[in-house]
């Protein structure tokens, strides 16, 4: 089945086909890190951690260091959506928030007494899990921890992953006036009868409330996930959300595929396998989701990403300042990241590291005053370098050997002789096109890039591995 793209104002109309996608679009990684946080090992822990800060703040008392990035990790979830793989804690325990809270602060004390207290943050983060499982005052009290240990003022990102079930105009106010100046809505579908086979009620009403509330109170950024691939949706029905998610004009929207995986994520054993649409409907789906966005202005970023063309986000990408980190596209500079909470991830310097993923480790290392890291990874050279080949691809869809060549002294020709070879099907298949000096990823390319920047990571190598990813199809 072929589906054509409709023509968008600004944007080259992609066609792709069931064939094309089952050839190119293998299950991989979204590179928001490289290596991937599959590759990081135990060996790396708490002091591995500790030197990294260390070293970061000696090279900002010689001069110089990159800009900081802050991500806190809120586990807890009233109910348990069936399509989830996100690490969460399903409780309607409120109170347990209140020994997490505890954690985190012993936690940010150990990372400033390594880092240094007050560095600049540009960018503050709060994901889950579902950060609004926190009441008001947590929320403050969390808030007003970090502002104690960074300095965050109204120049920093601030953003908040809010599923729309616990929140209200009131609580987004408040949001608000803690300064959050970002927002992102988990939506995945408006159909009632998918809303009830993934075990997540929300009418539409409801979303557009808290939507036209949010941008009234000055939110910069608004955001809409949604998924296609999720039981009982069908190209009609989602067409539908589509369209309602037009109507609603989000600042930027993330579609993503569901990976349907049970043995790996056992709420989704729950989803009754009948009900799932079939393959071509999936790329029907697809297909007129993104016909659907940029017939109504948005622009595609990369990877599941659309915008508005006068957001952040487009702007970057135009100007091809994007940049890619554990939270997806961004307009950040390459940043320093600080995980706090169970299972965060962060990197620092060449390093990558993850907390610990159970409540019961995280609590056992921070009651023992020691970072709870339980794994990680320090690049090699070559890590760095495919890491930047990776990230020029997947931000700005084209890989310029010069300036790789100079930033890390090599021949791109001789370092990269078979992974240039391997990108030559892909050449044929229109969805790169090979310049003497640089690969340029083309419009359809765009949308399995991706399976472009796999054929750089020197870590997978057996199909096995790669199954444990999701797919378009
Ligand atoms: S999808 Fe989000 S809200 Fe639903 S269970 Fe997973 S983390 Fe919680």
């Amino acid at each position: 089945m072929n589906v054509h793209i409709v023509p968008a104002r600004a944007e080259p109309a992609p066609v792709l086909s069931e064939a094309l996608l089952r050839r190119f679009d293998a299950p991989g990684p979204r590179y928001t890190s490289y290596p991937t946080a599959d590759r990081f090992v135990e060996a790396f822990g708490p002091d591995d951690l500790c030197n990294a800060l260390q070293q970061r703040t000696q090279g900002a008392v010689v001069g110089g260091t990159m800009p900081l990035s802050v991500y806190v990790h809120i586990p807890f979830c009233d109910s348990v959506c069936y399509y989830c793989a996100c690490n969460k804690v399903i409780t309607k325990h409120h109170e347990r928030a209140a020994e997490y809270l505890d954690a985190l602060d012993v936690e940010i004390d150990l990372v400033v007494a390594q880092a240094r207290a007050g560095q600049p943050v540009s960018q503050l983060h709060f994901g889950g899990g579902s950060p609004t499982f926190l009441s008001d005052a947590e929320l403050q009290r969390v808030v007003g921890s970090l502002r104690r240990a960074f300095h965050i003022d109204e120049c920093t990102e601030m953003s908040i992953e809010v599923d729309p079930r616990t929140v209200t105009p009131e609580r987004l106010a408040s949001c608000r006036a803690l300064g959050f100046n970002r927002i992102s809505f988990g939506v995945q579908d408006f159909d009632p009868q998918v809303q009830i086979a993934v075990h997540r009620v929300q009418p539409f009403d409801s979303v557009r409330d808290l939507m036209l509330a949010a941008r009234e109170l000055g939110f910069k950024s608004i955001n809409a996930d949604l998924i296609y691939g999720l039981p009982r949706q069908t190209p009609q029905s989602f067409a539908r959300t589509v369209q309602q998610i037009g109507e609603l004009r989000p600042d930027r929207i993330a579609l993503y595929a569901y990976a349907h995986l049970p043995q790996r994520f056992k709420p989704q054993r729950r989803i009754v396998a009948d009900e799932l649409p079939s393959a071509a409907q999936r790329v029907a789906m697809l297909g007129d989701a993104i016909a659907g966005f940029l017939g109504r202005g948005y622009h595609y970023i990369g990877m599941d990403h659309f915008a508005l063309p006068d957001d952040a986000l487009a702007v970057a990408k135009r100007q091809g300042r994007l940049h890619r980190n554990f939270q997806g596209y961004s307009t950040q500079p390459d940043c320093d990241l600080i995980g706090l909470g169970v299972s965060s991830i962060g990197k620092v310097g060449a390093n990558y590291y993850q907390n610990a993923k159970t409540l019961d480790e995280y609590y056992d290392a921070l009651r023992q005053r020691q970072l709870p890291v339980q794994r990680g990874i320090a690049l090699t050279r070559d890590d760095v370098l495919r890491r930047a080949v990776i990230m020029a691809l997947m931000c700005q869809g084209r890989l310029e050997f010069e300036s790789i060549e100079l930033a890390h002294l090599i021949n791109m020709r001789e370092y990269f002789t078979r992974e240039l070879e391997q990108l030559q099907p892909m050449a044929e298949a229109g969805l790169v096109e090979l310049e003497p000096g640089a690969v340029q990823v083309t419009a359809t390319g765009w949308y399995v890039v991706r399976a472009v920047a796999m054929v750089f990571d020197r870590y997978l190598q057996s199909d096995r591995q790669r199954e444990r990813f999701s797919r378009i199809i």
